[in-house]
């Protein structure tokens, strides 16, 4: 087997096998369990050994790395960041909405920026977590949930009730986007229909059950496609993709004469500014605990620091066949052109001159082509990671990522041959 099919297979068993944000870091914790390395609990003590590798999570929903290097003192760190949500659909509180002819619609709220016409008329299901009473109030359970069959539809309006639907047409996030989950079969079910469907996945009673963040996903797997199958399409490229790069170069990669870590945010579609977030002091909170931990001083914490450097990876806008005047003139990547790096003369990315040079030299090091990213200037691009980690911590770094189609629809497409040249590019990096 090529190493492009090695990883491109494994990334489609990482998608499928993560929904959701919560589902996303329970795959990751898994392979790091796997690879052995040790988990970590805020509020325990740590004893840290040279060479260990080791993580914590935050709300279930985000999952931070490190292989210590082998004199234990982290002289300088070497990082990649990534994040496990994408935008969709949040099941409200009371979601359950009972119609003409008992059929149930669930209340949603919209996460995010999805494009909202690709969710229509798909079998979609439900995963997140569910939180069960526990021994006090301020302990409770979480559990996670993930409905593997087809359970839910947006059934769009026929085109007969609306002639000029395909001449543009504007969609209220509260009237027309909310899915059926089916219809009762007597009143005992209505407004129960959620609770059964928690009870008999999870095997729990009622009276267990507190609260939940669950969300909509579409069931259709992740599959390659193309002549030559170049292509993959899935939902959640933008960001799975970069996180399951970042955790499989963490493991793959060998080098430990630097600290290596991986750092998967939540909450980057709504602007990291939540615990999880990139925004939260968690990072920093880390770095500190693992400094003093393996015997450094603050001056140390600083010196490593001002010489580490991040890769703060998302994806980028591929060159749409389409619609080539909506890029760049100069700087348009291509699916299949390799990774993407991504620059802003107003700093809503962090890549300076300085940083992409170093990004460009792991890539040429790795044998792996690379592009540039730069706004079309009549066109406001999106932001990231790296620069809200850059406002807690003396960091530098590039902001990069893989070039794909239709970012945020509820299936994105990316090339196959990316994403073996990112994953070598980071373990170029993580070993360099
Ligand atoms: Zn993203």
């Amino acid at each position: 087997m090529k190493q492009s099919d090695k990883y491109i297979n494994d990334l489609i068993d990482f998608l499928n096998a993560s929904p959701v944000n919560f589902l996303a870091a329970k795959e990751i914790t898994d392979r790091l369990d796997k690879a052995g390395f040790q988990r970590l609990s805020a509020e325990d003590s740590w004893q840290l050994h040279p060479g260990g590798s080791y993580y914590i999570t935050k709300n279930d929903s985000a999952v931070i790395a490190f292989r210590l290097s082998r004199e234990g003192m982290p002289k300088r760190y070497k990082i990649i960041s990534a994040h496990s949500d994408s935008p969709g659909f949040r099941i409200k509180p009371k979601a359950e909405m009972t119609g003409e002819n008992g059929v149930v619609r669930l209340n949603t709220e919209v996460y995010g920026g999805p494009i909202l016409y690709t969710w229509f008329d798909r079998p979609l299901s439900i995963a997140g977590r569910v939180i069960l009473r526990g021994e006090t109030p301020l302990s409770p359970r979480s559990i996670l949930l993930h409905v593997k069959r087809p359970l839910l539809i947006i059934p769009h309006l026929a085109i007969h009730f609306n002639r000029a639907v395909n001449d543009g047409n504007p969609l209220s996030r509260q009237k027309d986007m909310l899915p059926v989950i089916g219809m009762i079969n007597n009143e005992l079910e209505n407004g129960n229909l959620l609770q059964q469907l928690i009870c008999s996945e999870l095997n729990v009673n009622p009276e267990e059950i507190l609260d939940f963040d669950l969300s909509l996903y579409d069931t259709t797997p992740a599959c390659l496609l193309g002549m030559h199958d170049e292509f993959i399409t899935s939902g959640r490229i933008d960001d799975l993709s970069m996180a399951h790069a970042a955790v499989t170069a963490l493991i793959e990669s060998s080098d430990d004469d630097d600290t290596r870590i991986m750092a998967i945010f939540d909450n980057e579609e709504t602007g990291s500014g939540t615990k999880q977030g990139a925004a939260s002091p968690l990072m920093m909170n880390l770095l500190r605990r693992i400094n003093s931990l393996t015997g450094g001083t603050e001056e140390d914490f600083q010196k490593a620091t001002a010489c580490s450097f991040m890769i703060s990876a998302d994806n980028a806008h591929g060159l749409h066949p389409n619609y080539p005047e909506k890029q760049d003139p100069t700087n348009h990547p291509y699916l299949g052109n390799g990774p993407v790096i991504k620059i802003n003369a107003n700093c809503k990315y962090m890549t300076d001159a300085e940083s992409a040079a170093v990004y460009r030299t792991i890539c040429e090091n790795a044998g792996v082509p690379y592009q540039y990213f730069v706004n079309h200037s009549d066109v406001a691009g999106g932001s990231t990671l790296g620069n809200i980690l850059t406002s807690q911590i003396d960091l530098r770094g590039v902001d990069m990522g893989a070039a794909i189609w239709a970012m945020h629809s509820v299936r994105e497409t990316a090339s196959v041959i990316d994403h073996e040249y990112i994953i070598r590019s980071f373990i170029e990096f993580y070993n360099c």
